[in-house]
């Protein structure tokens, strides 16, 4: 999946306590129906439900995630098997020289800020655990589980859902990232101005509430995809997706042509 971490997260200068989350939105009543439909289009093109692209203990998850923002997945991957094939475990990498990390990683997207980055995530989670493990995170509810995570500077709400729902956690959370995000605003699920960070709460609102890990993966996924195959960046194509009719963005484009 296409996930250094959350923009939002890095203007946070040290690890201090989480203050209480902020309260969940109201669902929108003209939206819930909206998504609903436009996940049962998308899982009917792209086939739900949609396997789980592999299975990393939650720490790894989490710096695969670190690794993965503004990159793409084939280099992130890469990345990920040059860490783990460099030093035998966690502990090793956060001992490392930052130098050898930015080294080992340099096919991402800025090594520069994400190998040290890594580093401080590895010691923060060692300093809170006394161990590099995230085990502590499975007797959570989703919510608690998020703002641990998100104490840690650097790691946001993308970064906190992609923990949660990839790794074997298998946890009921909605991750964002920029296709997700993208094909949502055209759709008008969420603002023109809704940033990834804010759209997760908003998307989440809008999906039943007792929904599944599978059935969020799955929403996830299905936007993603339509986002790489269907509503591209540049030129989305609207003639050939099957949510034309439920899309202003996608109705605006045709009656302009
Ligand atoms: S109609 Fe066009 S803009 Fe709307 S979701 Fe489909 S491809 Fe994207």
């Amino acid at each position: 999946m296409s996930f250094l971490p959350d923009s939002s997260a890095q203007k946070r200068p040290r690890a201090r306590p989480k203050p209480d989350p902020a309260p969940d939105p109201a669902p929108d009543a003209e939206a819930a129906p909206r998504a609903l439909e436009i996940h049962r289009r998308l899982c009917g093109v792209y086939g739900c439900p949609i396997p789980y692209f592999h299975d990393f203990d939650p720490l790894s998850e989490l710096i695969s995630s670190l690794l993965s923002h503004r990159t793409r997945n084939a280099e992130s991957g890469r990345a990920f098997k040059a860490l783990r094939a460099r030093w035998p475990d966690w502990a090793a990498v956060m001992a490392a020289d930052t130098a050898a990390i930015e080294e080992t990683i340099r096919g991402v997207t800025w090594p520069e800020l994400k190998a040290p980055r890594i580093k401080a995530v590895l010691a923060a989670v060692a300093e809170r655990q006394g161990e590099l493990s995230l085990d502590v995170l499975k007797a959570m509810e989703v919510e608690a589980a998020r703002a641990w995570l998100e104490a840690i500077p650097g790691i946001g709400p993308k970064t906190s859902a992609a923990v949660l729902a990839f790794s074997t956690l298998r946890m009921p959370a909605l991750p964002v990232d920029s296709h997700h995000h993208r094909v949502a605003q055209r759709l008008g699920l969420i603002g023109p101005k809704v940033d990834v960070g804010p759209s997760h709460a908003i998307l989440r609102a809008q999906l039943p509430a007792d929904w599944s890990a599978q059935a969020l993966y799955d929403n996830h996924e299905v936007l993603m995809l339509h986002g790489q195959q269907v509503c591209h960046h540049r030129a989305p194509r609207c003639g050939a997706c099957v949510l034309l009719d439920l899309c202003p963005t996608g109705r605006a484009r045709k009656e302009l042509r």
